[in-house]
């Protein structure tokens, strides 16, 4: 591939999801983090005294030579600053996170950026799916997306997620209990086409699969695919793994491929969804490091330790290298048995009593 411009969304947006080797990658992520960093630290004060706290500033204006040294912001700066690269009036959407443990992040976005993410995120979930847009059993309940207080991340996750489907039943009422009867004629009429489900892990588990189970009742789905997200915390309290999971999945409702994946609101559109061999997947616009918790040294495969998410997306906000407070090990890079190219990995929890370090003084 030979191309000049790495900072043309119109060029890059066109790559295949899994497609580019680690070489290949380098290349445009080097051009394209490197114009980022430029470009937030032009344009986000916050961001560009960060990047002197951390002496990066005059090296010049931090032109890094490998990708996995573009420096990251810790992902709770997005809960105590207003971290944005664009005017106020620009403000096209404010995304906040679930924000079940305290401050929510917030992101802002303009026009150019949602374009951006959207279209990203329909390329990537159109490798799983398809492009058809297939019967949809969606595992809310309406009531989820009329949130008068911006867009929660569950109620963006229902909403970008929900453009795949068509014929859109919602398996839960109000006050999250299963629609039996509504689920039951749903099924009935698409039982032998390709269903796709969606909904968040913990709510799959607790509020469908239990609830099926406990009223003894079994589906017989051929060829669904159920996507889910949104973390293994509450599944790790009830002692429920990754193979658990699937295999009651297959017992209630038939056969069923069924993929995780990790996702933040600090970088949507990206998404790392997870292949037949259980390993999250980096898509061609992302990349990922693993670092140590302490020192936060890079990490070599195999390593659990922090991981850093980074990505080509994020021009309004300075979110295109985020440490997260997640653990995780990368297990590979392009030699995936399932074939797909990038780095695979899978993810351990979070940090416990999360205060990951950083250089966040500086702010203050
Ligand atoms: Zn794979």
């Amino acid at each position: 591939m030979q191309i000049d411009d790495y900072n043309n969304a119109a060029v890059f947006s066109q790559f295949p999801v899994y497609g580019l080797n680690s070489a290949e990658k380098q290349a445009f992520l080097q051009q394209r983090l490197n114009w980022l960093t430029h470009h937030h630290a032009t344009h986000c004060p916050e961001y560009a005294r960060l990047l002197t706290c951390i002496g990066e500033v005059n090296s010049p204006m931090c032109n890094i030579e490998h990708i996995d040294q573009v420096p990251p912001v810790a992902a709770r700066l997005f809960k105590d600053y207003g971290l944005k690269s664009i005017k106020d009036e620009e403000v096209f959407r404010l995304m906040r996170s679930s924000g079940t443990s305290g401050r929510q992040s917030q992101i802002y976005l303009d026009a150019d950026s949602a374009k951006l993410q959207s279209q990203i995120l329909v390329k990537t979930l159109q490798h799983w799916l398809g492009k058809q847009r297939r019967p949809m059993l969606i595992i809310d309940a309406k009531e989820t997306m009329q949130n008068k207080n911006g867009m929660s991340a569950r109620a963006a996750g229902l909403q970008g997620m929900s453009f795949f489907g068509r014929n859109h039943c919602y398996a839960l009422d109000e006050n999250m209990q299963l629609r039996i009867d509504e689920v039951k004629s749903f099924i009935e009429q698409y039982h032998n086409q390709q269903i796709f489900i969606f909904g968040f892990t913990f709510i799959v588990w607790q509020q469908f699969i239990q609830a099926l189970q406990s009223l003894g009742l079994k589906f017989n789905l051929q060829q669904a695919i159920l996507i889910h997200g949104g973390g293994w915390k509450k599944m790790q309290q009830q002692a429920v793994d990754d193979k658990t999971f699937k295999q009651q999945i297959n017992a209630q409702l038939g056969d069923v491929s069924v993929h995780d994946y990790y996702g933040m609101v600090e970088q949507t559109g990206t998404i790392y969804m997870q292949c037949e061999h259980g390993h999250l997947h980096c898509p061609v616009w992302s990349d990922v490091v693993v670092r140590d918790i302490n020192s936060l040294a890079q990490l070599k495969n195999g390593q659990q330790g922090l991981l850093q998410v980074n990505s080509a997306l994020p021009t309004s906000y300075p979110g295109h290298s985020i440490l997260t407070e997640d653990l995780a090990v990368i297990h590979g890079e392009d030699d995936c048995p399932c074939g797909r190219l990038g780095k695979y990995f899978t993810l351990h929890g979070r940090v416990p009593n999360s205060q990951v370090r950083g250089c966040s003084d500086t702010f203050s």
